[in-house]
């Protein structure tokens, strides 16, 4: 698997010369499997860019979104392939006991939001409520999960072969636990990032900021780590920054992390444009 990362801001896009250097496009990851299986993990702003890249020889795109929060969503409109009538595109997103998928998209792509309905995208379009027992695109074996934030949201575990990838962008994992990781059967999305090669979560806060913010669904750095090295993953990546830490402080940040705990994992911070090779073992 090769994997891209096009946009790991969270909550809101954060251009601006204080942030070019982890970017400021909010979430979208793209996972390419050896057979060409090509699946795009959320529609954040970082999609456009993205879709610039994809030609004639994409036979099919996955988008799998984790929930509908408007971060993840907001690209899906200026994702260029949409508008190609030939371009066979699935999007998978979590059920909701409301309203259906399509019910929900169609809430933003239409107007006053945004001009073009859902329904008149002229490619060939299939939405799908993410089935909970696992189940395969290309070859790639897919596993989803309802996972700890506000709203229907689920994380997802990818496979090829004996290489896995964990994608959990907005997850807070500590909500409600007293002691925080030390019950990893009952910790939301551990069976997700078990023993991955490569762990996507979210990192939003400074272990000083989350006290403001518990029950808002995202996680301090300290229990992002405390997760991963629980779920004893090979690799972290840092995940969906808080629109306000410009570079210097998100430098700071994982600097501290690398300082504070024995980590028994290579901790990377999530740059826009980085791109991993998952070989297989
Ligand atoms: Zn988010
Ligand atoms: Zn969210």
């Amino acid at each position: 698997m090769r994997i891209t990362l096009w946009g790991t801001r969270g909550s809101l896009a954060a251009a601006g010369p204080e942030t070019v250097g982890y970017g400021g496009h909010t979430s979208c990851v793209e996972v390419r499997g050896r057979d060409g299986t090509f699946l795009v993990l959320d529609a954040g702003t970082g999609i456009r860019r993205l879709g610039a890249t994809v030609g004639p020889e994409v036979a099919r795109v996955d988008i799998l979104l984790t929930h509908l929060h408007m971060d993840h969503i907001q690209g899906l409109g200026f994702f260029q392939p949409l508008y190609e009538s030939e371009q066979e595109i699935h999007v998978w997103g979590p059920r909701s006991a409301t309203l259906d998928l399509r019910a929900r998209l169609a809430r933003y792509l239409s107007p006053p939001l945004f001009p073009v309905r859902l329904r008149d995208l002229p490619c060939r379009l299939t939405l799908h409520d993410v089935p909970l027992e696992g189940f395969q695109i290309g070859g790639l074996k897919i596993v989803a999960a309802f996972i700890c934030h506000p709203g229907p949201t689920v994380g997802y575990r990818i496979t090829e072969g004996s290489t896995t990838v964990a994608y959990l962008p907005d997850h807070e994992p500590a909500l409600g636990a007293s002691n925080f990781p030390g019950a990893p059967d009952w910790t939301s999305g551990f069976d997700l990032a078990d023993g991955v090669d490569l762990l996507i979560h979210d990192a939003q806060y400074s272990a000083a900021e989350y006290p403001e913010h518990i029950g808002w669904g995202h996680s301090a750095i300290s229990h992002t780590v405390g997760f991963a090295a629980a779920a004893g993953v090979k690799r972290l990546v840092t995940f969906h920054h808080d629109p306000g830490h410009d570079d210097l402080t998100l430098d700071r940040l994982i600097e501290e992390a690398r300082g504070a705990f024995e980590l028994p994992f290579q901790l990377l911070a999530g740059v826009e444009g980085a791109r991993f090779n998952l070989a297989g073992r």
